[in-house]
């Protein structure tokens, strides 16, 4: 018994054959840049790669596709409302169009839901029955997972933990309102505060790389972020009180263990008086995407 999962990003697709709680194959493509119907097509390609790659292994016939999308979702309609990364996505079919073209059942979910699921049934949390998924890189997702069910709410904008006001007239953010916490923690976020302090561009690892050689300028930015995260999570916590708080994606994981104290200290310090759960690090990785998505099938037929 098996199925396919499908990580849909902005600039590959990768697909994998799931089975017995692992990836039996691995198959990545680039993401068509004309959008819409091609990446279709390229999607019910590298299904197709992935159940040939698996063989034998992979188990007989695929029960259905869990497909892990970018983007807020219509589920009941199958839709993507819109995905800045990828052409021609506006209220785009995506469901029934992957049905037509791969001859398979599909179930859609969020990409941040997805690798919260992953980090919930087989990572970081997977000895908790609810655990919320927050990771911080380029943006910031995440996911409530409660005994394998992922929190998509009633408009399909459930734990759009990115959102949340954390600095009310604060820098604008991508989706129109100012002082989310995307606005503030996030890569792009610090780069646009070491723009204004060292008046040049500067990325995010030559920002780490400073602030980990305990520079004062790199210091204030990078622990600036941190605290932000650590409020948001504190407020996430009053919000679900998961058992745990699984924290990863690539500022998180890579800023360096000061960037972590701070976070925690902040948590804490607006937990004071409250039960605070444990926070770990994500383990899956980039993996946890596809494997997410996978398990979104896998769930829903039942295998999980
Ligand atoms: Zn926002």
């Amino acid at each position: 018994m098996s199925v396919v999962g499908i990580d849909l990003g902005g600039t590959k697709i990768a697909a994998g054959m799931f089975a017995g709680g692992t990836l039996r194959s691995r198959v990545t493509v680039p993401t068509p840049e004309a959008g819409g119907q091609a990446v279709i097509e390229a999607m019910a390609a590298a299904v197709k790669a992935a159940m040939n790659e698996a063989g034998s292994e992979g188990g007989a016939i695929a029960k259905g596709i869990g497909l892990g999308t970018p983007g807020p979702l219509d589920y009941a309609k199958g839709l993507i409302k819109f995905a800045p990364n990828i052409a021609g996505f506006n209220n785009f079919p995506i469901r029934q169009l992957l049905e037509e073209a791969s001859g398979m059942k599909v179930y859609l979910e969020n990409d941040a839901n997805a690798a919260a699921l992953a980090e919930h049934v087989l990572g970081a949390a997977k000895e908790v029955d609810s655990s919320l998924f927050v990771t911080v890189s380029t943006g910031v997702g995440g996911g409530f997972v409660l005994s394998n069910r992922v929190l998509r709410g009633a408009h399909g904008q459930g734990a759009e933990v990115g959102h949340i006001t954390v600095l009310p007239g604060g820098p604008l953010c991508g989706c129109g309102l100012d002082g989310c916490l995307e606005a503030v923690a996030t890569g792009p976020a610090m780069e646009r505060m070491a723009l204004a302090v060292y008046k040049t561009e500067t990325n995010t690892r030559e920002l780490f790389a400073r602030f980990q050689g305990g520079e004062p300028k790199a210091q204030r930015i990078v622990l600036q972020a941190a605290g932000y995260v650590g409020i948001g999570l504190a407020s996430l916590v009053k919000s679900f009180d998961p058992e745990m708080i699984v924290l990863g994606g690539g500022v998180a994981l890579n800023a360096g263990q000061a960037y972590l104290d701070e976070v925690l200290r902040v948590y804490h310090r607006y937990m004071e008086g409250w039960i605070a759960p444990p926070v770990q690090l994500a383990k899956l990785g980039s993996e946890a995407g596809l494997l997410g998505a996978a398990l979104t099938a896998a769930v829903e037929v039942g295998e999980v």
